[in-house]
């Protein structure tokens, strides 16, 4: 709750313009982005509209922020190329997943099998719903949440990306080249509060993958060999909880059909 001079001061410094934000033929506060919420003591409260917009807007920033926004908008389900059985397995499971997200859904699989692009059509699919959300890559977002901290008045990017409302988390395991524990810590704060809150999360990984195979208990021994010491099992568990997680890994076992040959063919 604000007060109207405090609204003032805000719109006078620029840091926060409601009129901008608000909804021009808003109901409640008629575009001016606040309503009085107390006569007596002549306190205002952000209308509605405007903390919808707000929210409109940190994920967009998120994306930003992650540097993905360019051509996340191109990667959609109907542009994603199946080749083989187990991309028409991880393109129906993730359209059937995004309907009702439940806890986690993590694609497990080598580079080039179509992970990433699904987890962005699946985030796409999301926000055109009206809803928020983001992608993070977890090199370049913890880059981005070190410099953060290093400068006054930033937004807290952890705090905003563990509380989003669907999470894609690019590439987990890759975060550690060159970093120390903090990067561990950061992973298991992102994950155990997204578990505990049962918040919706897609994860992308090509940990637990060899040779173009992948499979439960190569992901078991790789997360438990990265997220090592105190993390490990927390980590693990939460990833391997059956209950309220979905894994789809990806095995490339060529689509005959799809080759136009049939399974007896040379
Ligand atoms: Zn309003």
């Amino acid at each position: 709750m604000i007060s109207s001079q405090e609204g003032r001061a805000h719109n006078a410094k620029g840091a926060i313009v409601l009129e901008d934000l608000a909804k021009p033929n808003c109901p409640t506060c008629k575009g001016l982005g606040l309503y009085k919420v107390s006569v007596e003591l002549n306190t205002y409260d952000r209308c509605a509209c405007v903390l919808e917009a707000l929210k409109k807007r940190r994920s967009e920033r998120m994306l930003q922020d992650a540097g993905m926004s360019q051509d996340l908008t191109a990667m959609t389900f109907e542009s994603f190329q199946v080749a083989c059985t187990a991309q028409r397995n991880f393109l129906s499971r993730t359209q059937a997943w995004i309907e009702q997200p439940l806890g986690t859904l993590i694609f497990c699989g080598s580079n080039g099998c179509g992970k990433t692009h699904l987890a962005r059509a699946a985030l796409n699919t999301w926000l055109a719903s009206g809803r928020s959300g983001g992608l993070i890559n977890l090199p370049y977002f913890f880059g981005r949440v070190r410099a953060s901290y290093a400068q006054e008045e930033t937004p807290d990017l952890m705090a905003l990306t563990a509380n989003a409302e669907l999470l894609v988390i690019d590439e987990l395991g890759t975060e550690y080249h060159g970093r120390t524990d903090w990067a561990k810590a950061a992973v298991y704060e992102l994950i155990n509060f997204r578990y505990s809150a049962d918040l919706p999360t897609i994860i992308t990984t090509n940990l637990g993958s060899r040779n173009g195979k992948a499979d439960r208990g190569t992901l078991e021994k790789d997360l438990n060999r990265l997220y090592s010491l105190e993390y490990s099992n927390a980590i693990t568990s939460r990833l391997l909880d059956r209950g309220k997680t979905e894994i789809l890994f990806f095995n490339s076992i060529p689509d005959y059909r799809l080759l136009g040959l049939t399974e007896a063919s040379p």
